[in-house]
């Protein structure tokens, strides 16, 4: 499996603002001036990464490619997933599957401008542990919101309702849905390729007294992952001012992926307050836990960065 990131940011997208560009770039001159290799390949190369790159401000959009399927398939339609479109353009005849984790605006926002929904050879099937796949959908597309509603879009739509004990199988590909902790419900999307687990956690309040008598329940549906894409929006400090907001602070995230036995986890739902340096700090922070109770755990982490291939 190749997981795509087209989009990590949460709450609201969120572009870079003059000030930070501008920052970068005094801040790479600097730099620039001061440094003995003028390859200007090889110094970007040797820069701190918020200063050569943004992490992005697309809200939640992940496609997952894998070789046994032909299909698109994603998981969230935030405003990353109009980038996923603009890919797309000038192809016709997909079947586009697509994974709603819940209907908060950032997990939806990128469908009304997502170009394949505009092509009659088109199918796209949506799926949601909610009930009102479609109602949620049109409601967003309502005139008084935007000028073209769903149901006119000329694709053709399916709405499948899952729930935790289903499994959905496209190509050799087997998605599952897991119950979250978070204002209104959310789901998890754990998928399976072979021997291959990706676990999609994102917009969930995990706490140790948030998921007590759910322990065991969380870490059978999410253990020993390759991948595990999961919510750390927040530094354990800005976390005792956010209680029940729905979202894990990073050192939580850490543990419970020690616990889990995850390979990889990918930080993700970046807060909108988070600057590209913040994002960095984030990461050296999340990378220097330790814990005696799991010392001899290998667990490698990124950050979730817009526009990166992850192979799982
Ligand atoms: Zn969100
Ligand atoms: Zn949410």
């Amino acid at each position: 499996m190749r997981i795509k990131i087209w989009g990590s940011r949460g709450s609201i997208p969120t572009p870079m603002t003059n000030d930070a560009y501008r920052f970068k770039v005094r801040r790479l001159l600097e730099l620039y001036a001061k440094s003995e290799d003028k390859d200007i390949d090889t110094f970007l190369e040797n820069v701190p990464f918020h200063l050569s790159n943004t992490y992005g401000g697309n809200t939640a959009c992940v496609q997952v490619i894998d070789d046994s399927s032909k299909d698109i398939i994603v998981l969230d339609a935030g405003s990353g997933l109009r980038l996923l479109g603009n890919d797309l353009a000038g192809k016709g005849g997909l079947n586009i599957h697509l994974f709603i984790s819940h209907f908060h605006w950032d997990h939806i926002c990128g469908l009304p401008f997502f170009g394949p929904i505009f092509n009659p050879t088109n199918t796209i099937t949506f799926y949601s542990t909610n009930d009102e796949i479609a109602e949620n959908l049109t409601r967003q597309q309502h005139q008084a919101h935007f000028p073209i509603s769903l149901e006119s879009t000329p694709s053709e739509k399916k709405f499948v309702v899952i729930n935790s004990d289903h499994t959905v199988k496209i190509g050799g590909l087997e998605i599952r849905a897991v119950d979250l902790i978070h204002p209104g419900g959310c789901s998890a999307f754990v998928v399976h390729s072979g021997k291959k687990k990706l676990s999609y956690v994102t917009d969930t309040e995990f706490t140790e007294d948030g998921i007590a008598g759910k322990e065991l329940y969380y870490k059978a549906c999410f253990e020993s992952s390759d991948l595990m894409l999961l919510d750390c929006q927040y530094s354990l400090v800005e976390f005792f001012s956010k209680f029940n907001w729905g979202h894990t602070a990073t050192n939580v995230a850490v543990n419970l992926a020690l616990e889990w036995r995850i390979k990889q986890l990918a930080m993700f739902h970046f807060d909108p307050m988070h600057s590209d340096e913040d994002l960095s700090r984030m990461l050296i922070e999340a990378k220097s836990i330790t814990n005696p109770k799991y010392n001899n755990r290998n667990l490698k982490i990124i950050q979730a960065v817009e526009g990166s291939v992850i192979e799982v």
